[in-house]
């Protein structure tokens, strides 16, 4: 049963922040798992040379022959790159240490930052939600997951310098705008690995809401050892522990995504 329209365009979401250790694959892997189990049509795009958004969906380097690095290379068709239902509505372009050498490699191709833009916009008709997990660093990839993105979403550990770091992501994704992609938006921020035993991560949220005119998720992601544990299972968080509190808070982000939508 499909009852997307033909004409809507798949929204596409970076979720992006130079520090590493924040959240980023955690949440594009279980945003994605939700946003896929609530019926909507989802493509995940790995686009850090780690791979850990491929592996914590169980996908084995051996097990795909193509990445989003032959992709972006034109080595073969978008098509031809895809790991289709790796769950029921979710697809992912699974990355390997391949990408790493696209900053060299590409460094002479004409509009180099628009490499994954063009791909993309080939294939975001098929689906309701792309989401780019990104690498913690602000560069050529980061570069280009931003210029082919809708929005951008930035996951914000509650620790003690969450604000300088999303100061400095703000900055890029305003030169993003200006530079390559003037329709870039912020989809907003999302609190990750909230500790409500200490006053740290009520304060961080506090700083954050106060400091910034961004919009900032009402889910709250809070810190649950199920959402550490899952990866290394190779599933996300709404199949490995369904009911854990990492599971729900990853369900209403995703109906909050979806309804940001639809306004
Ligand atoms: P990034 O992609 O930004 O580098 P990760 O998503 O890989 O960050 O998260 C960094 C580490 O923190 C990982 O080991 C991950 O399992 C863990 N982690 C992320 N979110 C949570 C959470 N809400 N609760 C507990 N552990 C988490
Ligand atoms: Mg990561």
């Amino acid at each position: 049963e499909n009852e997307r329209e033909e004409t809507d365009m798949g929204r596409i979401i970076t979720i992006a922040n130079q520090k590493g250790g924040v959240g980023k694959t955690t949440t594009a892997i279980n945003l994605a798992a939700c946003l896929a189990e609530a019926g909507q049509h989802v493509m995940l795009v790995d686009f850090d040379p780690q791979g850990n958004a491929s592996s914590g969906l169980g996908l084995e380097e051996k097990e795909f022959e193509r990445t989003v690095y032959d992709m972006l290379a034109e080595e073969a068709s978008v098509e031809e790159c895809i790991a289709r239902e790796v769950q029921e509505n979710l697809d992912v372009l699974p990355s390997d240490m391949n990408l790493a050498a696209a900053e060299i490699e590409f460094q002479e191709v004409d509009n180099k930052e628009k490499l994954l833009k063009q791909s993309l916009d080939q294939i975001r008709d098929n689906y309701d939600f792309i989401l780019i997990d990104c690498p913690p660093s602000l560069n050529i990839l980061t570069i280009n997951a931003l210029t082919a993105a809708d929005t951008v979403l930035v996951p914000i550990q509650c620790e003690y310098y969450a604000l300088e770091g999303l100061n400095q992501m703000l900055k890029t994704v305003d030169l993003v705008k200006r530079k390559l992609n003037p329709s870039l938006e912020m989809e907003g921020v999302v609190f990750t690995m909230y500790d409500a035993r200490t006053n740290l991560s009520l304060q961080v949220v506090e700083s954050v809401k106060s400091n910034l005119n961004q919009t900032i998720y009402k889910t709250i992601i809070p810190r649950n050892v199920r959402l550490a544990e899952a990866p290394s299972h190779g599933m996300p968080i709404n199949r490995y522990s369904s009911r854990s509190t990492g599971a729900e808070s990853y369900r209403m982000l995703a109906a909050e995504v979806i309804s940001r939508g639809e306004v």
